[in-house]
């Protein structure tokens, strides 16, 4: 996959991306968030409101929320958010708490406790902003298309890595249609929940697709040689070292595995997967 990196980002500083727009990369650095949590700011200049529209408060951390209402002078009219993990949500309650603004979500989020004040639906507006719902890394997802061409992409698509897709959340056959649904779509840049801004996108979300399918196909062909645990999969598909990152990808291998199953192209028998005859 052709990935995309950038530099560290200074710390605690809304940073400018494009006029009218910021970005505050949050302190959660890690094997799955890279530099952080992307917090994008959205000047009223942009919108009818009267403050800023934060997308997505990231991770909970005072640190992060202190920036935040530097960055806005307290004044936020929205919180957009892109899908209830807690490296996007954990912010949420003490960013409305301290600012009254009212978040908007998904309309059945993941995480039961979050209750938005707006809920959003597939191809709602708001403030200048259309809410697709792009389940597959997690079932509450949503991009937001913005003006210019301009995807607010979060977590399903990003440029410096592939995404998780761990079930029960996350799934991939749903994760396959979201990507489809962005080729089908005329947006030009993309701007992701982690990680540097995606020009040109298309090229890209094809690779995706093509890199899942080869990963679909390497289970299925393995599993044609005879039975195995999805962590044996895992270990026999991937050889990277770092133990997090071997966990999500046994999490990915499983979701890959229960869209075969829907297809009737595996089994499971307890711990064991086998080709379906
Ligand atoms: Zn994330």
């Amino acid at each position: 996959m052709p990935f995309l990196t950038e530099p560290e980002p200074e710390r605690g500083i809304a940073s400018p991306i494009m006029a009218g727009l910021r970005r505050i990369v949050a302190p959660n650095p890690g094997p799955m968030t890279y530099h952080g949590t992307n917090t994008f700011l959205i000047d009223p200049s942009e919108h009818d409101g009267r403050g800023v529209i934060v997308l997505d408060p990231g991770p909970d951390s005072a640190a992060h929320v202190a920036a935040i209402l530097a960055a806005t002078g307290g004044k936020v009219a929205l919180i957009l958010l892109s899908h209830t993990h807690s490296d996007h949500l954990g912010a949420t309650a003490a960013l409305r708490a301290a600012t009254s603004a009212p978040v908007a979500a998904f309309h059945t989020p993941l995480v039961p406790e979050f209750i938005p004040d707006i809920r959003l639906a597939d191809g709602d507006e708001i403030a200048g902003f259309v809410a697709l719902h792009t389940p597959g890394h997690a079932a509450d997802h949503l991009c937001f298309a913005w003006r210019d061409g301009v995807l607010f992409s979060a977590d399903h698509v990003m440029a410096w890595s592939t995404s998780i897709v761990s079930p029960p959340g996350g799934d991939m056959a749903a994760y396959f249609a979201s990507l489809r649904l962005l080729l089908g779509r005329p947006d030009t840049l993309y701007l992701p929940g982690h990680g540097p801004a995606l020009p040109d996108p298309h090229p890209y979300v094809r690779d995706l697709l093509a890199h899942r399918m080869a990963r679909e196909n390497a289970i299925a062909e393995a599993l044609q040689r005879g039975p195995a645990s999805t962590h044996r999969l895992m270990e026999t598909l991937y050889s990277q070292l770092d133990p997090m990152l071997r966990r999500a990808a046994e999490r990915n291998v499983l979701a890959h595995l229960m869209k075969l199953e829907v297809e009737g192209r595996v089994r499971r028998a307890g711990d064991v997967w086998r080709a379906a005859a």
